[in-house]
Parts: C-alpha cells; sequence; structure tokens
C-alpha cells in the first residue's frame, strides 16, 4: 500500500528531484487552518503555503467558484476573450488603483513580466540607451526562481552553476536610502523590493525607508516596483504591505493569496504609461487570464475583504506577536513581524525547534537558518491561535 506517511515520502523521495527538504509529514487533507496526515493526526497550519493560503484552507466561498467554474469552461488561451478575465482585471484595478492588469500563473513570472515591463518602459518611455537599462534590488530578495529571479537575487545557493545571470542588475542593502541614492544614474529604470522582506526572514526595513525610497525614485524618474506576492494580501495587517507608509507603487507584483491557495494566478498592475509598453505579440502565457483562475481569484480577493482579513491579521498578529516577546529564553533573538507575518530569530538553528513543534502539532518551517516563520492563515480563530501559542511556549521555554 501507498498510503501511509512514510510509503508515501518513501516513493516521493525516490522519484523526485531533490530540490526540496520538507518535514517528514504528508498531508493529505485540510480544512481552514487545520491539515491532517494520511493516519488521521491533526496539524495547525502555520506556513500557509508560504502566504498563499491567506484565506484558509478550501475556503467553502472559493471552492464553490472553482467548481462552478469548472463546470461552464477552464481554459481558453488568450487567443479567444473568456467571460471571467474581464472581471478579474475590474477587481484588481479597484483593489490596487490601477488602471491596467496583466496575468500571469506564478510569482515568479509576474516578475518576469515586470523586468520586462520596467526595462521597456525605460527604453520607450525614459529613453535609456538601447540595451542599457539598470534595475536596482535588495541584498537577501527573494523574487523566485526562474533565471530572471535568481538573477536578481544576492544568495549563492539560489545562483550557483546557473550562469551567466542576467546582466543590468545591481544590489544595494534592504532599508539603506543612501545605497539607494548613490545606486540610481540615469540609466535605472526601477527600484524592484519586498516592502517586507519574507524569504529572507520576516525582515522589516528601517521606519520611513518605503516613503523615503518613493519620493527618491519619484524625484530620479525611477519606477518604484513591490513585490507584494509573499507580504501583501492582507498577510502583514494592510491589503498591501506598503500600505504601512501609505505610498502607492508605480508597479504591484502579485500573486500567491490572490488564487486563494486554490488556483496559481499572479500578475502585475500599473497604469497605461507602463503596462501600455506591451503590444500584442510582445508578451504572454497559455494559462495565463484563464477562466478558472479568474473566477477562484474574484472570490478569493471578495473573501479578504468580506472577511476583513487585512484588521483580522492586524488584531491578531500584535496579540501573537506579544505573546512570543514574553517567552524568556535566551536563545530568542529578536521577534519581528507586522500582522500574522512574523519571524522568530535565534542563536541557533531553528530546524529542529520546527521538529519540535511538528510534534505538538504544528506545521512550522525554519527560513533562513535561523528563523521561524509563523503565518497562519488570516482566517485563526482566536482559540485556536492561544492554542498553538500554548504550544509554542512549550517548546520554546524549555
Ligand atoms: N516574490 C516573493 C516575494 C516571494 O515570496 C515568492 C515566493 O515565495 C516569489 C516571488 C515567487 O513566487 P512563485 O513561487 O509563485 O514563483
Amino acid at each position: 500500500t501507498t498510503t501511509t506517511t512514510n510509503n508515501i515520502i518513501e516513493v516521493t523521495e525516490k522519484y523526485g528531484a531533490r530540490n526540496y527538504n520538507p518535514l517528514p509529514i504528508v498531508i493529505a487533507k485540510a480544512e481552514g487552518v487545520w491539515v491532517e496526515d494520511p493516519e488521521g493526526n491533526r496539524y495547525i497550519d502555520m506556513l500557509s503555503a508560504y502566504s498563499a493560503m491567506n484565506q484558509g484552507h478550501r475556503h467553502p466561498k472559493i471552492i464553490q467558484a472553482l467548481k462552478d467554474q469548472a463546470d461552464r469552461i477552464t481554459l481558453t488561451s488568450r487567443a479567444f476573450h473568456n467571460d471571467q478575465l474581464g472581471a478579474f482585471y475590474e477587481r484588481v484595478s479597484k483593489l490596487t488603483n490601477k488602471a491596467m492588469v496583466l496575468p500571469m500563473n506564478t510569482g515568479a513570472e509576474a516578475v518576469e513580466t515586470a523586468v520586462k515591463a520596467v526595462r521597456r518602459w525605460a527604453y520607450r518611455v525614459k529613453e535609456v540607451p538601447d540595451n542599457q537599462a539598470e534595475i536596482i534590488v535588495c541584498e537577501e530578495n527573494f523574487h523566485g526562481r526562474t533565471m530572471t529571479a535568481v538573477s536578481l537575487s544576492s544568495n549563492d545557493a539560489y545562483k550557483k552553476d546557473f550562469g551567466p545571470m542576467l546582466p543590468g542588475i545591481k544590489v544595494i542593502p534592504y532599508g539603506d536610502i543612501q545605497a539607494l541614492k548613490e545606486a540610481i544614474t540615469p540609466n535605472t529604470a526601477a527600484f524592484m523590493f519586498e516592502p517586507i522582506q519574507g524569504e529572507a526572514g520576516i525582515n522589516i526595513p528601517p521606519e520611513g525607508f518605503l516613503k523615503e525610497a518613493y519620493d527618491l525614485c519619484k524625484q530620479e524618474n525611477v519606477l518604484y516596483v513591490a513585490d507584494e506576492i509573499q507580504c501583501g494580501l492582507a498577510r502583514s495587517g494592510k491589503t498591501f504591505a506598503c500600505d504601512w507608509e501609505n505610498v502607492e507603487p508605480d508597479l504591484y507584483i502579485l500573486g500567491k493569496a490572490l488564487g486563494g491557495g486554490v488556483m496559481p494566478i499572479s500578475c502585475v498592475a500599473a497604469n497605461e504609461e507602463i503596462l501600455g509598453v506591451f503590444e500584442p505579440g510582445s508578451h504572454g502565457s497559455t494559462f495565463g487570464g484563464n477562466p478558472l483562475s479568474c473566477a477562484v481569484s474574484v472570490a478569493s480577493l471578495d473573501v479578504l475583504e468580506d472577511e476583513q482579513l487585512a484588521e483580522r491579521s492586524l488584531r491578531l498578529g500584535s496579540f501573537f506577536k506579544e505573546e512570543l516577546e514574553s517567552i524568556d529564553n535566551p536563545k530568542i533573538l529578536e521577534v519581528r513581524g507586522r500582522g500574522l507575518f512574523i519571524g522568530l530569530e535565534l542563536t541557533e538553528a531553528a530546524r529542529p525547534y520546527c521538529e519540535q513543534l511538528k510534534e505538538k502539532g504544528l506545521l512550522c518551517k525554519e527560513t533562513q537558518q535561523n528563523v521561524i516563520r509563523f503565518a497562519p492563515p488570516l482566517v485563526i480563530s482566536e482559540n485556536d491561535l492561544k492554542w498553538a501559542i500554548g504550544q509554542i511556549k512549550d517548546v520554546l521555554k524549555a
């Protein structure tokens, strides 16, 4: 039989490329914040598939939209119109206050799209000389795993032996306004950044940086491009993490929770001056904007709004963070975060703690070596959160 945890892991590891190192647990079922293994053990999901599950597992309204749409039409390609794409555009346009939207599937593809858009904008609008456009990014960024995304990265493990990398990229320390100032040249197309760095360990920029960087970009005619794929869509306690400093980026990159953890869908949103650079034939994706993903996305955004998940994340996140800060353990270096997007940094490896938390019924994943990330679905109930905090205290007090 292949139905026990051990058998499933064995066959998975036998045939799979080894580009991940998962905790030894198989998730076979889920509902809301709870997941279940084949033996029927239950756990609270504290990772939310890297924030793709902000609305919780199998939210009934999102699953209903999926089923209804699956009964009508799933894919048309963009060779023809479909009857869901327009409604999706309108929904994202209202949410972002941007006039245009371009749909893709994964986060990395939306990052690719953003890079193409800002380069074209540089040549066609800013009039940067051919092939000279530069993009400024931050140390420890994570923008995905495609060649463009890893070219933006400063992490050796992401790039090693995958070269040659994409040229035209400058890296500055995260949150360093002076470094940004010095990096900008007449050829700079964009400053692309995460308003809160997720994979780097829930890094929050110094107070005022988002706004100062925005002002600088405006002054220098540089596009301000926010990768809100992980920190956006209510995760940080605001609709967008840029809302923490009330700045509206020139271009939003969205993904993950845009599809409610049900369908992969991503997009970039910007005004005509930027997204207008794409004429027919210049960019595309077979599955991008498919009606099944669009229907699911509209339902997913409805859930974020109807259930006020940003406010919920803010309220529960402050409580959670205070509780974590109250744990008296010299091995805890720092607790940082906004909303239900919290990193707890240890003086030692986080993996053994994640393994212990798993034994206690909590699924957490270390990020970097020493950080435990706590990012449960935003629909988590107060009781479930309190229970989870109790388990965390048991493990971290020891
Ligand atoms: N950008 C950020 C900030 C991310 O956190 C991620 C994924 O973790 C990505 C881009 C890439 O998204 P995907 O894995 O869907 O390609």
